[in-house]
């Protein structure tokens, strides 16, 4: 599996830089990762060793994630079983040859609400918490020189892979590794993105921190987390669950969140987008068939979670390192 990383590619593109030690301690550290591994990695390697081969005869990641070339019935059939064999699909929509991958999230929504607050040309891109890495793809759509993701889950590793398989080419590189296990000071990054991330940590500030230690002098965070109306002052931290998730700690407010950044070192603290997550954009499909946003709201009033709690609404925040 660690072929499939491409991890000596890797180490080629950041020869040089400020993350070119880093690069070189990757495959003794995933590798020692990989050796511990995961009880269903077996089965998703076989369904990533089912996907056909296929050369894209058009490749579309401005406007949405779209791979297209002439196929033939049996070969859509392969292609559709194995990436069946990666469900759930959490982030997406992805449309690889006719084959329409319905994730549980409209990951596109929110990209759509992010990216024109961006400029990722020739940028080096840190992606925290990266998910399958459908951002990543459409960062390099939006211009970035090379997008490195990070996400410790091993499924969505391989749905990455899945991708990465058809797009070998591309500067984009899914490391399964949790945010704590980079390496403090990296100082590398023009841009590094962490999205729906920071309420699931238990020590927000030391993550903001984190994202601070990834970036170069003048580089900018794009943050988006769960937020709660309210002043500088107002967070909620839910007595169990929110909205059915476990591990949620802190939603702050805007005003507070802005806070927290400035108190972690970021100047030029801006909110870019404040919005209310509907049933539209995220929802079970065939591609991720257990409960979803609905199931997690009050059944007759859509503004509340089943806990009673204010229902998700998530903000966009830009930031720049001094
Ligand atoms: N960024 C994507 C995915 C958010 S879901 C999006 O905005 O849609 C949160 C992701 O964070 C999950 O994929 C989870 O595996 C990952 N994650 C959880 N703990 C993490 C950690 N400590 N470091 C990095 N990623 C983490």
């Amino acid at each position: 599996m660690i072929e499939q990383l491409d991890l000596a590619r890797l180490q080629q593109s950041l020869a040089g830089s400020p993350l070119a030690e880093w690069a070189d301690d990757l495959p003794a550290q995933i590798g020692a990762k990989l050796a511990v591994g995961h009880g269903d990695l077996e089965r998703w390697q076989a369904a990533l060793a089912a996907l056909p081969a296929i050369t894209p005869s058009q490749t579309e990641l401005v406007n949405e994630f779209r791979l297209d070339a002439p196929l033939d019935e049996a070969t859509r059939e392969q292609l559709l079983h194995a990436l069946q064999g990666l469900i759930p699909w959490r982030k997406g929509p992805f449309q690889l040859f006719g084959v329409h991958v319905d994730t549980e999230w409209r990951s596109d929504w929110k990209w759509a609400r992010v990216s024109p607050h961006l400029d990722l040309k020739g940028k080096r891109v840190l992606d925290v918490g990266c998910g399958n890495g459908y951002y990543m793809w459409r960062m390099l759509g939006a211009g970035a020189g090379s997008v490195i993701g990070v996400d410790p889950n091993w499924l969505f590793l391989c749905q990455f892979l899945a991708a990465k398989r058809y797009l070998p080419d591309l500067p984009a590189w899914h490391l399964p590794l949790a945010s704590e296990e980079l390496p403090a000071k990296l100082q590398g990054f023009d841009t590094v993105f962490s999205m729906g991330v920071l309420y699931h940590r238990r020590s927000p500030i030391d993550h903001l921190l984190e994202l601070k230690d990834c970036l170069r002098k003048g580089g900018e965070l794009v943050l988006e987390t769960l937020v709660v109306e309210g002043d500088a002052q107002q967070v909620l931290m839910p007595e169990d669950r929110y909205a059915m998730m476990r591990n949620v700690w802190f939603l702050p407010s805007v005003p507070a969140l802005e806070l927290w950044l400035r108190r972690a070192g970021f100047v030029d603290v801006r909110c870019v987008d404040v919005s209310v997550t509907s049933v539209a954009e995220q929802r079970a499909t065939e591609w991720m068939r257990f409960q979803s946003l609905p199931d997690f709201l009050a059944p007759n009033d859509h503004s509340r979670t089943v806990e009673n709690l204010p229902a998700p609404t998530r903000a966009v925040l830009i930031a720049r390192k001094p």
